[in-house]
């Protein structure tokens, strides 16, 4: 990344009232019960003090000669640095600010050099799945992360037969949103490299529960959301290789996206670098509270926030297997790594209804439908039928979702809500 950056202007402290705290502590509202955690997480300290310690300052970036701008600018392009380092970026990575997750993979699709073949798995989340051009190959959902490694070896080796010289992407998601199993992407991106393709890793649900290194797992691209990773203010990256952003339209065409206009209609130089697909005026206070929460998270114990999750999911499984009538969703076999997201059905219930009444009752927040993997999540419902042997399930899933902050008295409240749950 080649980042100039702009000398300090003085910093004021950080709010006295959040000095010392701990930069991990997740806001929240007492009584209020988050299992919600992989639609949008909740806002780390250190997001909301990186945004209040800025705000005094906030002003126009890489665009003003005054101090205010010139410390913004700096805020903004160490953000940038920040971010890279944290996802593993190589030197001569691009790390473009997005808005979130579909943001960043719509910008990759439009970035494609014609003629590029995407392959992806009927596993993805919409976000992985549309934008695709015409053309993309959507493989099976596989019953085993050794499944997924071996069909895509077979595909890209039947695809190589036809298209030897044309880009291919793999397109992957690192954990699913739906049964935040983790997907084997190392493996993954092995077999693309051997078959001389690239690979994209959709990160929104893995990098917010284990560290995701680009460069450690040999992957092209990455791409993830700030909102699930503990900073709401709207920023999102894609990070990866140089070559294929540099040589694309501008994703946004208009001003900071330039190096010269004319005169002349569409006499236009445009810049190289993160700016290119950055047009208009960027959200300076969304990258630096992603900045903010990845230092916090770089600098943190992840093996101990890694057991206390895997305790949680745990005891969520444990619970939901001993409660009558549910029943989880799962690509994988039962002992398949995951982060800490559970899908389940409670047969003979509406997952809406059920969902509701958690709400009403109990001040418990999760999620029902189909979680924007409308394939995955019917074909998951399907195999639960099946798997169970009960005809009365409903077609959409409850999905509950664990983070910082969250307890095992959370987890308990759940289970002892769905155990109360009004008899039909
Ligand atoms: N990918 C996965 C795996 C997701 O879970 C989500 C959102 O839930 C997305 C992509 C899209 O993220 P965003 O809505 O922040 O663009």
């Amino acid at each position: 990344m080649a980042v100039t950056l702009v000398p300090p202007a003085p910093y004021p402290p950080a709010p006295a009232a959040t000095a010392g705290a701990d930069p991990l502590a997740v806001l929240g509202v007492p009584g209020q019960v988050n299992l919600d955690h992989a639609a949008s997480a909740p806002c780390a300290r250190a997001a909301a003090d990186a945004v209040a310690e800025l705000l005094p300052w906030y002003a126009s970036v890489h665009r003003g000669a005054g101090a205010l701008s010139r410390r913004c600018t700096l805020a903004y392009e160490r953000a940038r640095q920040t971010v890279g380092d944290f996802l593993g970026a190589r030197p001569d990575d691009h790390v473009v600010f997005t808005r979130n997750t579909t943001d960043a993979l719509n910008l990759l699709s439009r970035a494609l050099p014609a003629g590029t073949t995407v392959v992806t798995f009927a596993a993805e989340h919409h976000a992985n799945l549309l934008p695709w051009p015409r053309g993309s190959v959507r493989l099976p959902v596989p019953a085993s992360p050794a499944g997924a490694v071996r069909a895509l070896d077979a595909a890209l080796t039947e695809l190589r037969r036809g298209t030897a010289a044309t880009p291919v992407l793999v397109a992957v998601t690192g954990a699913s949103n739906v049964t935040g199993e983790r997907w084997p992407v190392a493996e993954l991106a092995r077999v693309a490299r051997r078959h001389d393709a690239r690979t994209v890793v959709d990160a929104a649900q893995l990098a917010p529960h284990a560290p995701v290194d680009a460069a450690a797992l040999d992957v092209d691209y990455l791409a993830v959301s700030g909102h699930k990773l503990y900073a709401p203010f709207g920023a999102g990256v894609l990070l990866g290789r140089a070559d294929w952003l540099d040589a694309a339209p501008p994703y946004l065409a208009g001003g900071g996206a330039t190096s010269h206009v004319g005169s002349a209609t569409h006499e236009v130089r445009w810049t190289t670098g993160p700016a290119r697909h950055e047009g208009g005026t960027p959200n300076l206070l969304g990258a630096v509270a992603l900045a903010a929460v990845c230092q916090s998270l770089a600098g943190a114990d992840r093996d101990a926030l890694h057991a206390h999750e895997q305790r949680l999911l745990t005891r969520l499984r444990a619970g939901l297997a001993a409660l009558p009538g549910a029943v989880e969703l799962r690509a994988f076999g039962p002992d398949a790594p995951r982060v800490g997201i559970v899908s389940f059905v409670l047969a003979g219930r509406d997952s809406a209804e059920v969902a509701a009444e958690l709400a009403r009752e109990h001040r418990i927040g999760l999620r029902d439908g189909l979680f924007c993997a409308h394939p995955l999540a019917r074909r998951l419902l399907a195999e639960a039928a099946a798997r169970s042997g009960r005809a009365d399930l409903p077609p959409t899933a409850l999905r509950a979702s664990v983070g910082l902050g969250s307890t095992p008295v959370d987890v308990d409240l759940l289970l002892a809500g769905l155990g109360a749950l009004a008899p039909r």
